[in-house]
């Protein structure tokens, strides 16, 4: 084994959390094409946002100009918490690999919602209270959000409405226990408390939901609840500007041990942890500086990047939000019921979506057996239990380092371990007893969901 000069753990001293968001639509040469508003038509000013978002958020969604955005006191106040996060040296998982490449991972899952999600709850949770608001409403899917959220309002004494997509509020009582222990109300989705719950319900009486439709019956509850609004952990702009913290403390990490990565991968699936990692490495791309690769990871049995079109879509079944231009398999798709892997929304972040389409950053997808091979591979050297989300991203590393030993190449590679999956264990044992099936969709699944052009 190489001799270990660089420590397992790079942990950054508290001072070096950033004090600032990097908002990397400052440094992209074409703009991001804007929300449109589904009536008109056209772009969205920030006040149309105002009913769904409170005005911090709705401003930072739209704000494409400003480069570096302050972190509000008390949100570095809760930051220092749970941050820095430990970058890690996979130095374990390189020897069994027998790759001369060098893997670190940036690990989000050290907090109680063991997932990057936190990051922008605090600040979403922060910006409400600072505004007056009385209540929150959002859906969560396999739960991280939900619980993120439900930490960051008990913290801000916010109260908050979750409407979990049913299918998971059934599967993963323990889930509901935390974010019911945080004080959060969680409702199973689709429901009979909102108008668009009762139309999906009385469509699809038997139906598990969808995250698409659990945003539809959110919004819906935030603009007719007076001082309440409508948060997402995914997917918006604000998202990925407040999970920027990690991909800037992950180069702090790098450089402190003379390190810049070849390739920098994430698991995608709205694109927020993807994005925040990667950040200041697109940075350095888009400005002429180093030209690292970058990767996104997804499911097979939801590849919106890979096989999605990049269109104007909704970002919910319902049709109640504005239009975003992004890759999207519909805002009508849903996973084949086998899929237990995460990353299951129809959509992609709008930034991501730009910047994929132009040629700055690759996707691949995976089957989720590949997925659980590698998260259990990992499991058992790195003695870390990823979420089965994080581990395409894994599995991406994994395969990247592979090809290293194959071509001789001592890449250095940063991969995103986004969160625990503690609450996984059921996709864990189906894998573990080989009754773990996939899915590829066809591309006549596919085109019944399209949106047009
Ligand atoms: C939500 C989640 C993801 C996917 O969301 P992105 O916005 O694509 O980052 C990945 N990993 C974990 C652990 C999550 O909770």
């Amino acid at each position: 084994m190489a001799k270990q000069t660089i420590p397992n753990r790079i942990i950054l001293p508290e001072e070096q959390i950033p004090r600032q968001w990097y908002n990397i639509r400052a440094d992209m040469k074409d703009a991001v094409p804007p929300l449109l508003n589904p009536g008109t038509r056209e772009p969205l000013k920030e006040e149309e946002l105002y009913p769904i978002f409170c005005k911090a958020l709705a401003h930072q969604e739209l704000d494409d100009a400003t480069r570096f955005v302050d972190i509000p006191e008390e949100v570095y106040a809760c930051y220092k918490t749970f941050r820095p996060s430990p970058l890690h040296r996979a130095y374990r998982l390189e020897q069994l690999l027998d790759t001369p490449a060098r893997i670190y991972y940036k690990f989000e899952g050290n907090n109680t919602s063991g997932s990057h999600k936190l990051n922008s709850a605090i600040a979403q949770a922060y910006y409400a209270k600072a505004e007056g608001m009385r209540g929150l409403t959002t859906e969560t899917g396999a739960g991280q959000w939900g619980t993120a959220l439900a930490m960051a309002c008990a913290y801000f004494h916010l109260p908050l409405t979750v409407y979990m997509v049913k299918g998971s509020y059934e599967q993963k009582p323990y889930r509901r226990g935390i974010i019911q222990t945080f004080g959060a109300e969680i409702i199973p989705s689709p429901s009979d408390t909102t108008n668009v719950g009762r139309a999906i319900l009385a469509e699809h009486p038997t139906t598990t939901g969808s995250l698409g439709c659990a945003i539809s019956e959110a919004v819906e509850k935030a603009v007719t609840t007076p001082d309440t609004r409508y948060v997402l952990g995914s997917v918006l702009n604000q998202v990925l500007l407040h999970q920027s913290v990690i991909g800037l403390e992950a180069a702090a990490a790098l450089a402190l041990v003379d390190e810049y990565p070849d390739i920098v991968i994430g698991c995608a699936g709205g694109g927020s942890n993807l994005g925040g990692l990667a950040a200041p490495f697109l940075r350095d791309k888009l400005t002429g500086k180093a030209a690292p690769r970058i990767l996104a990871v997804e499911p097979a049995s939801c590849p919106s990047f890979t096989r999605g079109k990049y269109v104007y879509d909704f970002c919910d079944t319902g049709k109640v939000t504005p239009l975003a231009k992004m890759y999207t398999l519909g805002s009508g798709f849903i996973p084949a019921a086998n899929h237990a892997g995460g990353l299951r929304y129809h959509g992609m972040s709008p930034i991501l979506s730009k910047l994929y389409h132009d040629g700055w950053l690759e996707a691949v997808s995976y089957e989720q057996t590949a997925v659980f091979d590698a998260a259990t591979t990992f499991a058992k050297v790195e003695g870390i239990l990823p979420a089965p989300e994080s581990s395409h991203a894994i599995r991406g590393a994994i395969d990247e380092a592979l090809k290293c030993k194959e071509s001789g190449e001592a890449k250095t590679i940063l991969f995103g371990l986004t969160g625990t999956g503690y609450f996984d264990m059921m996709a864990y044992e189906q894998f573990l007893s080989r009754t773990m099936t996939d899915h590829v969709p066809t591309d006549e699944e596919l085109a019944e969901n399209f949106p047009e052009d």
